[in-house]
């Protein structure tokens, strides 16, 4: 497998995580990983099940609150897997959509915040 810090091409299988994945480790720079690195999965004790309904939930309007006492995971927990996942699709997103041609914009929101100042607010009297 090769390591994704140094792009070493072998790195050594190195014992499993307690959660029983394959830990590798790079005889270059030493550091250790497992095949997970670099996706959604990586260093969660979650299965990628759990995260999958997380998720659905999520896409289907569901609360994170409702989405923790639907999957009985903690709140926290949900709110990090929809975090996680909003930065990689950003980071997705960021690398697959440049440089496109447009003709026509459609936009459906457009949000903008005007500061008010303290002489703008009237007066009681
Ligand atoms: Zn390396």
């Amino acid at each position: 497998m090769e390591c994704p810090f140094c792009e070493h091409p072998k790195a050594h299988k190195h014992s499993k995580t307690s959660a029983g994945h394959q830990r590798f480790r790079c005889p270059a720079c030493r550091q250790t990983f497992t095949d997970t690195i670099d996706t959604l999965y990586y260093r969660r004790r979650l299965t990628p099940a759990d995260i999958d309904s997380i998720l659905q939930a999520h896409t289907e309007g569901v609360s994170l609150r409702g989405i923790a006492r639907l999957t009985k995971h903690v709140y926290n927990t949900v709110v990090d897997v929809v975090r996680a996942s909003s930065h990689k699709a950003q980071l997705v997103h960021n690398e697959e959509v440049k440089d496109v041609e447009t003709e026509q914009v459609i936009a459906d929101e457009m949000w903008s915040f005007v500061k008010k100042s303290r002489s703008d607010v009237p007066q009681k009297n």
